[in-house]
C-alpha cells in the first residue's frame, strides 16, 4: 500500500468573502497535496467552511436571509474561487453538514458519558468578534485587541471540558515532537501558554440558536471552535465510516496562519486524547502578512481581489506571486505594487524567454525532436527538501535561479550561431539535449506551484513535433 498524506486548512469564516489570506494558506496546501501525490502518496486535501455561531447569525439577518441561505450563498463563494485557482481539493466541508453534526454529536456524547464533560456556570468577559471569551490579560486598554471592541460580560450555563486533566500528557507530546509545531518559534510559544496556566474550558453556549445542539442538554449549542476543530475527523468518516477515518487519521499537517494555534496545538489534542484518538502528526503555521506594508483593509483600499488577479496575470501567475514573497513561516510584506515587475521579470521573461528559446530552437535545429538523452547539467535536488520543510519562496528561488542558468547556458553557447557549422552538430545536440532534460527535470518542480504551466511544458516536450508554440506568459 502506498503511503498517505492527509493535509488541511483551517475551516473558513463563512462570514468573510475568499481574499487572499484565504488563498495564501489554500494554496500553499494545494501545492503539498499536488507534491505529495505525484509522490506517490495516496493523498486527502480538506479545506471547507466554517458555518456556526452568533456572528453568523447576525449578519444573516443583516442580510435578510435565514443562517442557512446566507451560509450557502457565502460557502459557495469559497468554493468557486478555490475552483478559479485550480486548488486539487479532495473534500470541501461544510460545518453544517449533516454529516459534520451527527458526527459531532457522537464525539460529545461519548466525553460526557465517560466524564469529561461537566456542567459549570462561566462568567466572564466575552468577544462576539472572536466568539470567544477573552481574558483580562489579553485585552489592551479594555478592549479586544483584534476586534478593537471592548468585551462583553457573560454568565452562563455551560458544560466544561476536563482540559487540565490531559494537558500534561498534551504537554508531553509537544516537547517529544509527536505533535510537530512548527516553525519552532511557534512551538516554544504553545509551551508558554502551559506556563501560564491553563482551564478547564467551555464546550457548549446557552444563547447562541446557529449551532449544532448539544446530544445530552438540547438547549445548548456546542461551542463553536471545539465543532470546528472536528471538522478534521468528520471529514474522513469519524462516526459514519471507521475504515475511511482509520486510513487518513491522524492528519500529517494541519495547515493554518498563526492567530489559531492554541485551539490546534492545546484544545484540539486534549479532546482526540480524551476520546482515545491520535494526536495530529504536526501543526504548521505560517505567518501574517501585510499588503505594501499596510495591514489589508477596505479603508486602506489594499484589499487584493482574487479575482481581479488572476484576471490580470492568470491562476498560474497568481499563485506564483503569492507563494515567492517572503518565506512561509515568518510574516511578511505581498508586494502587490511589484507583482507586475515580478510576473514581467520571472515568468514572461526568464520562465517564458527559456521555453520559447529551448522549443524554438529544438525546432529549428532539431526538426522538432529532443536529439538525444543527455543529463542537465543543472542541480535542482535542493528543491525537494525545501518543498516537503514548505520553504515555497527559497524553493521557487532555487527553482528561478536554475532557470537563471539554463538561460545563460545558451547566452553563452549561442547555438543559433552553432547551426551554421555542421562541425558543431554534435556540441549543438548536446546542448539542446541537456537544456530540454532541464525543463523535464524542473517541470516536476513546477507542477504542484503551477500545475497548468506545467501540463503545457510536458505537452510541448512530449509532443510529435516539437514546436515553438505561442508564449505561456505574455508581458504585461
Ligand atoms: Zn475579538
Amino acid at each position: 500500500m502506498s503511503k498517505k498524506f492527509y493535509i488541511t486548512t483551517p475551516i473558513y469564516y463563512v462570514n468573510d468573502k475568499p481574499h487572499i489570506g484565504h488563498l495564501y494558506t489554500t494554496i500553499a496546501a494545494d501545492v503539498l497535496a499536488r507534491y505529495y501525490r505525484q509522490n506517490d502518496y495516496e493523498v486527502f486535501f480538506l479545506t471547507g467552511t466554517d458555518e456556526h455561531g452568533a456572528k453568523v447569525a447576525e449578519s444573516a439577518k443583516e442580510s435578510g436571509l435565514e443562517p442557512k441561505a446566507f451560509t450557502d450563498q457565502n460557502s459557495q463563494l469559497f468554493r468557486d474561487i478555490f475552483k478559479k485557482l485550480d486548488i486539487s481539493l479532495d473534500y470541501f466541508i461544510r460545518t453544517t453538514d449533516a454529516r459534520h453534526e451527527e458526527s459531532v454529536k457522537k464525539f460529545i456524547q461519548k466525553l460526557y458519558d465517560q466524564g469529561d464533560i461537566y456542567e459549570g456556570k462561566y462568567e466572564g468577559l466575552y468577544c462576539v468578534g472572536c466568539e470567544k471569551f477573552i481574558t483580562k490579560k489579553e485585552l489592551v486598554n479594555g478592549h479586544c485587541p483584534d476586534h478593537k471592541k471592548p468585551p462583553e460580560n457573560l454568565t452562563e450555563k455551560n458544560y466544561f471540558f476536563k482540559l487540565k486533566k490531559y494537558l500534561p500528557e498534551v504537554e508531553r507530546l509537544i516537547i517529544k515532537d509527536k505533535i510537530l509545531i512548527r516553525p519552532d518559534s511557534r512551538k516554544s510559544e504553545v509551551l508558554g501558554f502551559f506556563k501560564q496556566g491553563l482551564d478547564d474550558f467551555s464546550v457548549s453556549r446557552e444563547k447562541v440558536e446557529w449551532g449544532i445542539p448539544l446530544p445530552f442538554d438540547a438547549k445548548q449549542k456546542t461551542y463553536v471552535w471545539v465543532e470546528a476543530l472536528q471538522n478534521y475527523i468528520s471529514a474522513i468518516g469519524y462516526g459514519d465510516n471507521e475504515k475511511d477515518f482509520k486510513k487518513w487519521w491522524p492528519a500529517d499537517v494541519h495547515l493554518m496562519a498563526r492567530d489559531i494555534i492554541k485551539f490546534h496545538c492545546i484544545y484540539w489534542p486534549a479532546l482526540l486524547i480524551a476520546s482515545g484518538l491520535e494526536v495530529p502528526k504536526q501543526v504548521y503555521s505560517h505567518g501574517f502578512f501585510t499588503v505594501n506594508n499596510q495591514k489589508m483593509s477596505k479603508s486602506i483600499g489594499n484589499v487584493i481581489d482574487p479575482y481581479t488577479m488572476v484576471e490580470q496575470f492568470g491562476v498560474d501567475a497568481t499563485r506564483y506571486l503569492l507563494l515567492s514573497q517572503f518565506p512561509f513561516s515568518q510574516d511578511g510584506d505581498i508586494k502587490a505594487s511589484l507583482f507586475k515587475e515580478k510576473y514581467n521579470a520571472d515568468l514572461a521573461n526568464n520562465l517564458g524567454n527559456l521555453l520559447s528559446r529551448v522549443f524554438n530552437m529544438l525546432e529549428k535545429y532539431c526538426d522538432g525532436k529532443i536529439p538525444q538523452q543527455v543529463a542537465s547539467p543543472i542541480y535542482l535536488a535542493p528543491v525537494r527538501e525545501l518543498i516537503e520543510n514548505l520553504k515555497f519562496n527559497e524553493a521557487l528561488r532555487e527553482m528561478w535561479q536554475a532557470i537563471d542558468k539554463a538561460n545563460k547556458i545558451i547566452d553563452e553557447n549561442k547555438p543559433w550561431q552553432m547551426a551554421k557549422d555542421a562541425s558543431n552538430r554534435k556540441k549543438l545536440d548536446e546542448i539542446l539535449s541537456q537544456l530540454a532534460s532541464f525543463l523535464l527535470e524542473l517541470v516536476v518542480y513546477i507542477r504542484p506551484f503551477m500545475p497548468s504551466t506545467a501540463a503545457t511544458i510536458v505537452g510541448s516536450l512530449e509532443s510529435e513535433k516539437i514546436t515553438k508554440g505561442e508564449p505561456l506568459f505574455m508581458r504585461i
